[in-house]
């Protein structure tokens, strides 16, 4: 091992240390790993990052969290193997269903739906149990699954990035003397006991992640960033890039929250789904017109929500709990 994984493994050990196991061998781990680096590397590179030492890797536990630390001078994230499997059990699973998200490739290959009963599942083991039978056999479907599996872990990555350029992990040090930053506090850890502080930091966090996001999708527009062929038609102008990336974004919010309730905004570390929902979608008009100059935000905005609806359709066909449109009523 590298003096970085030696350090990740130490430094994680609680947690479970560094994953080398069989499912990094899948493709889809590998290309994470890859993806990670090359979002760091290009940060690199911006003011905000410079001289920071920042190491990516996945931890050897099968819950879902992810997690920023610092050690001497370098940053790690780490984020839980749980995720990568969770996120690539979900998204084969939805799109080898031949009644979701029909008008990307053809659905007609597919299968009937594989219902789960709770779409927010927390027991990895029983996804782990069928991992490889969800491959769909519609090449542009599953082009579309690796996209998404690749959306969602940028915006991870980007999220965590931002809890340590925008300083919150140097702040937790600090104040309560603990180095490590966790998503989802396990009960052994100290955290911040402030929900409303808590929900801040991650809205900051998240606001962080869809400007980078954005920055992302203008390069893939431009050419810099290779994108499958298959998938080229998303990416032909700002409105169906945003509402195809926003599919994988909202399905990602989506995974960890249903029927959002107001009452948990008080207690719960993070925004209820609704709440990043409506950032997201106000995030993208701010940038759009200060950062791209573009001055259609209302038919961006909508595109999106149609996003938002082709969604929650998928996760009506999933799961057996139902729409969630209380995300909407804020509209
Ligand atoms: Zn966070």
């Amino acid at each position: 091992m590298s003096d970085q994984e030696i350090e990740f493994n130490h430094l994680f050990r609680e947690e479970g240390g560094i994953y080398r196991g069989k499912i990094v061998e899948q493709t889809q781990f590998h290309s994470m790993l890859f993806l990670a680096d090359k979002l760091i590397e290009g940060f690199k590179t911006s003011e905000r990052a410079r001289d920071l030492d920042i190491y990516v890797d996945v931890i050897d536990n099968f819950s879902i969290n992810a997690c920023v630390g610092k050690k001497g001078e370098r940053y790690y994230i780490g984020i839980n193997v749980g995720v990568l499997v969770l996120l690539s059990n979900m998204l084969f699973r939805m799109f080898s269903s031949n009644s979701i998200l029909t008008e990307v490739g053809d659905a007609s290959k597919e299968r009937v739906t594989r219902k789960i009963h709770d779409a927010q599942i927390r027991d990895i083991q029983t996804l782990l149990d069928d991992f490889n039978e969800d491959l769909t056999p519609d090449e542009t479907r599953l082009a579309a699954a690796s996209f998404f599996f690749k959306s969602i872990i940028e915006f991870i990555v980007l999220h965590e990035y931002a809890h340590i350029i925008d300083g919150h992990i140097d702040y937790c040090i600090d104040t309560i003397r603990v180095c490590k930053l966790f998503e989802i506090q396990p009960t052994y850890a100290v955290g911040f006991d402030n929900p409303v502080f808590q929900q801040t930091i991650e809205l900051q966090a998240d606001d962080f992640a869809i400007f980078g996001c954005l920055h992302l999708l203008h390069d893939t527009q431009l050419g810099k960033f290779p994108v499958n062929p298959l998938l080229k038609p998303y990416f032909k102008d700002w409105k169906s890039t945003l509402q195809f990336w926003y599919l994988p974004i909202y399905t990602y919010f989506r995974f960890f929250g249903h029927l959002n309730q107001p009452h948990s905004l008080k207690k719960s570390s993070h925004p209820i789904p609704a709440v990043r929902s409506y950032l997201v979608l106000e995030s993208l008009d701010h940038f759009l017109d200060n950062d791209f100059h573009l001055p259609d935000h209302e038919e961006v905005s909508l595109s999106c929500i149609e996003s938002i609806f082709k969604i929650e359709d998928t996760f009506d066909q999933m799961s057996e709990q139902g729409k969630d449109l209380k995300a909407l009523v804020i509209y």
